[in-house]
């Protein structure tokens, strides 16, 4: 089951389960399976598990040492392993995205999906302004989890965008937005967080001031254009994770420098060389 046919049915779901308050109530989606949400002491390391009763009843029971956010992820994703029928696998950590089983991945889809539908999200991502505190409010506002949220509004947003979680200095997962798929503009897993980038400091150590300006081929595998770029950054000192918020401020972006080159040639190619670059450099929006 691909990730688009597990959000159309995450979708339909959501439908069925009547209009929509923000935020979510997963306690509404867990009924609608006939389920109840019970808290209960886990391992440190597990989410949730379920169970269908005798009496018909489903049990989902989350780990009561989360923080709120998480169990409403939790409780979303085992309604999904119910609604989508797949059978829980749950020995491998949540964030280890090399093992884990396929299942799993497909119920988180659709975990995201019920927390941050859609319909009522996406217009929020188009209208705020791409940064960290404007996702920290919609995560605030849909009462789901930094990362959650980060990783959807990436996913969503129309600007030139990716999210990317890193764990211990290294990258785990990356989400990036149409455009920049299309770009090709490809974060490499397993790579150290960039030595001297916005997000290696804040991992050390220093203060979050806001949004700075960043280089692009530190961060894109085999990089060669050009672009206003920006880098944000939140790290979760508990887990050592690093959320890395990176975009381009500008709608298109200028071709590969070997392309360029090119381009110039055939626009210019007549013309002595005064030193000055016809292509035009810096974005004119937002300034
Ligand atoms: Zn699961």
């Amino acid at each position: 089951m691909d990730e688009l046919s597990v959000a159309m049915k995450a979708r339909d779901f959501i439908a069925k389960c009547g209009p929509l308050a923000l935020p979510v109530s997963v306690d509404a989606y867990a009924a609608q399976v006939g389920g109840t949400v019970k808290q209960e002491v886990l391992q440190e390391n597990e989410d949730a598990w379920s169970v269908r009763l005798s009496n018909g009843k489903y049990r989902i029971c989350v780990n009561c040492a989360h923080d709120s956010r998480r169990q409403r992820f939790s409780v979303c994703h085992e309604v999904a392993h119910e609604v989508l029928g797949i059978a829980a696998d749950h020995t491998s950590p949540r964030w280890s995205f090399a093992r884990r089983p396929p299942g799993e991945i497909a119920c988180d889809v659709f975990a995201a999906e019920l927390l941050l539908p859609f319909k009522v999200f996406k217009p929020r991502v188009d209208a705020v302004d791409m940064n960290f505190a404007a996702i920290s409010g919609l995560a605030d506002e849909f009462d789901a989890s930094l990362t959650s949220t980060g990783s959807r509004f990436a996913t969503f947003s129309r600007e030139l965008c990716a999210f990317v979680l890193s764990e211990g200095g290294k990258v785990r997962y990356c989400a990036r937005s149409t455009s920049l798929r299309d770009a090709r503009a490809w974060v490499r897993t397993g790579m150290d967080l960039p030595s001297d980038s916005y997000s290696a400091r804040v991992r050390a150590g220093v203060a979050v001031s806001g949004p700075e300006q960043a280089e692009p081929d530190q961060w894109f595998e085999d990089w060669e254009r050009d672009g206003v770029f920006y880098e944000d950054v939140r790290h979760l000192g508990a887990w050592d994770q690093t959320l890395t918020l990176l975009w381009f401020d500008d709608e298109d972006l200028p071709p590969p420098r070997s392309e360029r080159k090119r381009w110039e040639e055939e626009t210019f190619g007549l013309r002595e060389l005064d030193g000055k670059l016809p292509w035009p450099g810096k974005s004119k929006r937002r300034k």
